[in-house]
């Protein structure tokens, strides 16, 4: 029955890389921490229930969880069962637990430890971890060559670049020649209340770079729950995101399915990357986005939200060093 349940989900093309990405991507980074509520069991439900449901991007870095979440999601995809291709599996390397190391000889050395940990030969899509908390310039002429050999070897097939500052990815990909960088990841910069990366999306489909934008529900602040105590979003911002989510509360409504569709609306965008750590999670995700399919969006409420956010509309925070 996996491809009645798989024909649900869009799949949409990733740049030029070939690849078909499901419009929904499984973010792991809460996988590296859930293990104080849930068992390693109830991890491998939730990646099977969202494979299942149609969901085959899966996102993950040897930061989350200080490897943590590269161990759960190898166990969860192995315990699947199906063959390696139709799964696609994103990590990252340069930021670890212990800081940032973009070296060459760090990332070479990392990309072994992350195909250990995750139980895999290869990599779709190997991404430097936030960039602008290393020097830009060592990205392009160390980082990114030593990735390149990494692709010959056939260890990763495409390679990528994530981070806060939008300005980082024309930096970067101003300076390495075109098919170099296949993919970028943005986050926080595609959803309800910050929508600065659409400004960006000619340009990288000029550069023939596939665009994915993580983190839907801004990082826990579009949540009825809210984020963790250590959400970097400015005072301003966290209230407006809080008066948002209670309306929609009190309307009955969820804010966390009005933030989702909302993301997904822009096609441009290859995936959209949520966080997800219980099945319940992936269920009212996934119905999110097959009713966004079918029934198209809430606009009465979504112009509410929209009122409500106006006031911190693409307020953002910094992130990263001064580059020289
Ligand atoms: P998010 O906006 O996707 O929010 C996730 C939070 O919302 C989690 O705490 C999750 O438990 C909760 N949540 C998810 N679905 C819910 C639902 N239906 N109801 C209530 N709560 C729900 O933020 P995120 O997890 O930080 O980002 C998504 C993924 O994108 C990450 O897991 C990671 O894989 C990737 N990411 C990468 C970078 C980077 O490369 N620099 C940065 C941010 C995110």
């Amino acid at each position: 029955c996996y491809s009645v349940a798989m024909a649900k989900i869009e799949l949409r093309p990733l740049g030029n890389t070939g690849l078909k990405v499901s419009s929904v991507g499984f973010g792991a980074s809460p996988l590296g921490s859930v293990l104080s509520q849930a068992t390693e069991d109830d991890v491998i439900a939730t990646v099977r229930h969202a494979f299942q449901l149609g969901i085959n991007f899966f996102d993950t870095s040897p930061y989350y969880g200080g490897t943590l979440s590269e161990k759960m999601l190898g166990k969860a995809l192995k315990a699947l069962h199906v063959p390696r291709s139709d799964y696609i599996v994103a990590t990252k390397c340069g930021r670890y637990k212990e800081g940032f190391d973009f070296s060459a000889e760090r990332v070479r050395k990392s990309i072994d430890e992350s195909l250990e940990r995750l139980q895999l030969d290869y990599l779709d899509i190997l991404h430097c971890h936030d960039i602008e908390f290393g020097s830009l310039d060592q990205i392009v002429s160390e980082t990114i060559p030593a990735l390149q050999k990494l692709k010959q070897e056939g260890k990763t097939k495409f390679i990528g670049i994530t981070g806060l500052p939008l300005n980082i990815f024309t930096y970067v990909l101003d300076r390495v020649p075109p098919g170099t960088v296949d993919v970028i990841l943005s986050y926080c910069h595609y959803g309800m209340n910050d929508t600065t990366l659409f400004d960006l999306l000619p340009y990288l489909k000029s550069k023939g770079v596939g665009v994915i934008s993580a983190a839907p529900l801004a990082m826990g602040l579009l949540t009825e729950q809210g984020p963790h105590e250590r959400h970097p979003a400015p005072q301003e911002l966290k209230s407006a995101c809080k008066a948002a989510a209670s309306h929609c509360k009190t309307k009955g409504k969820k804010i966390t399915k009005l933030a989702l569709q909302y993301s997904l609306g822009n096609k441009e965008i290859s995936s959209v990357l949520v966080g997800m750590s219980s099945v319940s999670q992936v269920e009212e995700n996934v119905a999110a986005v097959t009713e966004l399919q079918g029934l198209g969006i809430d606009q009465e409420t979504l112009s509410e939200v929209k009122a409500i956010l106006e006031p911190v509309k693409n307020l953002t925070w910094p992130s990263g060093i001064e580059q020289k």
